[in-house]
């Protein structure tokens, strides 16, 4: 079984779509509300939304007020770090389309 503690690590160079099927240590999955909170997250965020243009994905909205603008998870990272600090798993949404259609996907989803 040696294996498989190297996996979460080998994890991060695996694309989604292999990432996905290897369910995330649901012990470890709260740690990452901490990611938020990080300089990196706040430097990956501004990033995603400076490249999206501040215009949301969903609507075309274009929003330069602080906090309006919310860089979202495509899929859902359910504390999966490959997934979480992905950039090509990021959108820019604004907090209208976030709130609304994006939660109800969520929970339609789980
Ligand atoms: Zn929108």
């Amino acid at each position: 079984m040696g294996r498989l503690k190297r996996l979460p690590e080998r994890l991060s160079a695996l694309p989604d779509r292999v990432a996905r099927v290897v369910e995330p240590d649901r012990t470890e999955r709260p740690a990452y509300h901490a990611w938020y909170k990080t300089a990196e997250w706040q430097k990956l965020r501004w990033k995603i939304l400076v490249r999206d243009r501040f215009t949301c994905r969903l609507c075309g909205v274009v929003e330069g007020r602080k906090g309006q603008q919310i860089a979202d998870h495509i899929q859902p990272h359910r504390g999966d770090a490959a997934l979480f600090w992905d950039e090509n798993n990021l959108q820019c949404l604004c907090k209208t389309c976030h709130d609304s259609a994006k939660q109800r996907e969520d929970k339609a989803r789980w």
